[in-house]
């Protein structure tokens, strides 16, 4: 509406005047949002849309078990983790407890974002093994801080992108399946095997320069490009590689893991391999600021050797009390069971229309982390990306919030709240079919 447009534009004028321009923001024309309950959000017009890509709202927006948990502790005690309480340990426990059997992993750092779980991870990694050199995957997204977004390898528009990564990092290969180096359907083990592979000798050449590897990091199925899963036996492979180098292996789980799989609470799970390190942010305080790396004492202690460890907000009582109301919540809630159902409900949609719109290339990933990628030709996979583009706006003014990811950005990303319903899901489809049926 009118009324809608004018308060966005001013909007929009008081943020580019007072905000920085580096970091990016949704949609030509946006909508300003005031309200978010459950899996929807709501503009200042009163006009609401299913909200398909906030995955940091792992529980759905406004949970009243958050908030009460936080009005709760910030009224009792909120003070930093040098001080004895109860909340530290109870919160530690309850996210070791996640892990799969057997796990030997036993030790939880706490701090206050991704960027900061990953930071955090590369400094112990380093401090265990007494080396510098990080393998990472090209085109993933790990954080903003210096060794976060070291390791941060999307080139996007930007061709410095690659250039001004700091020596200690060496980018791999990216294993996608679907338009990379190797290319097969899911059952051809061979393609992981080369993938794997060349990641092998990559770290036969660093050995020789003298760089022996310090840790390996990748999503465990790859966010960023779309939510494409990683080929079968790869990173098996790429695991025993990096261990047999005396490197350790880095999953960062901030994206994809804590339920989003449905089929598997972690995303390291599809693939069948334990990590050294994992790092989880986003979902744990279902919008509250809370970071955390999970490793084993010993890997951890390393860390007191070099200097010491601590986080003033990181671990306080009041975000443990938030990190145990979250988990309580998705258990209560069966949160990855539904991804589990509703993801397979939105699959079996978006492939029906595959079938009938040939701008609809492969559907990515597992549960509510999925990817829809748009192309222009099936096989030579022109990315779509000026449709993508539209077509997301045009899905905004039906009523449902899809963004695009990938270093093309032409695939529409799907990682909605966990609490996203059937009826939602099919209305998404619905919408879906909408603008491809009758153009954008
Ligand atoms: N790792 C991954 C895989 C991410 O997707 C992100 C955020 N998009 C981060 C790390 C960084 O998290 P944060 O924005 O909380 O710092």
């Amino acid at each position: 509406s009118l009324a809608q447009r004018d308060e966005s534009d001013d909007e929009q004028q008081r943020r580019e005047r007072a905000f920085a321009s580096a970091q990016e923001r949704y949609y030509e024309r946006p909508m300003q949002v005031q309200r978010g309950w459950r899996h929807h959000l709501v503009d200042t017009t009163g006009r609401s849309y299913v909200d398909m890509v906030n995955n940091v709202s792992g529980l759905g927006h406004g949970h009243p078990g958050v908030a009460d948990a936080v009005n709760r502790q910030i009224r009792l005690l909120n003070t930093n983790s040098r001080f004895l309480y109860r909340e530290l340990a109870e919160y530690s426990e309850r996210l070791l407890a996640l892990l799969p059997e057997g796990s030997e992993l036993d030790t939880v750092l706490l701090v206050n974002s991704g960027s900061e779980a990953v930071d955090l991870a590369l400094r112990v990694a380093q401090a265990a093994t007494g080396r510098r050199t990080v393998v990472a995957l090209r085109e993933a997204y790990h954080g903003w801080t210096m060794a976060s977004d070291a390791v941060t390898t999307s080139a996007y528009d930007n061709p410095n992108a690659l250039a001004s990564r700091p020596d200690w990092i060496h980018i791999a290969d990216v294993p996608n399946r679907f338009r990379g180096t190797y290319r097969g359907d899911a059952a051809d083990l061979s393609v992981g095997a080369k993938y794997a592979a060349d990641l092998g000798s990559d770290l036969d050449t660093l050995a020789a320069k003298g760089r022996d590897v310090a840790g390996f990091i990748c999503e465990s199925v790859l966010g960023n490009a779309g939510g494409v899963m990683l080929p079968d036996g790869y990173l098996t492979d790429v695991y025993a590689r990096v261990r047999a180098a005396g490197g350790l292996c880095i999953a960062d789980e901030v994206q994809v893991g804590f339920g989003r799989m449905g089929s598997s609470f972690w995303g390291f799970e599809q693939s069948g391999v334990m990590p050294d390190i994992i790092t989880i942010a986003k979902p744990m305080g279902n919008g509250f600021p809370i970071g955390g790396v999970i490793t084993s004492k010993r890997i951890a202690d390393a860390l007191s050797d070099q200097g010491q460890f601590f986080s003033s907000a990181g671990g306080n009582p009041l975000s443990c009390m938030v990190g145990i109301a979250v988990l309580d919540a998705m258990e209560e809630e069966k949160l990855q069971e539904n991804a589990q159902v509703v993801g397979a409900k939105l699959i079996a949609g978006f492939t029906a229309l595959a079938e009938k719109y040939e701008i609809i290339g492969p559907i990515h990933g597992e549960g509510l982390y999925l990817g829809v990628e748009l192309v222009r030709d099936r096989e030579t996979m022109e990315p779509a990306k000026e449709e993508a583009a539209a077509i997301c706006e045009r899905l905004k003014d039906l009523g449902v919030v899809v963004l695009t990811t990938s270093e093309r950005s032409n695939v529409l990303k799907v990682k909605p709240p966990l609490c996203l319903t059937a009826e939602s899901a099919d209305f998404v489809v619905e919408q879906l079919e909408l603008v491809l049926s009758t153009g954008w």
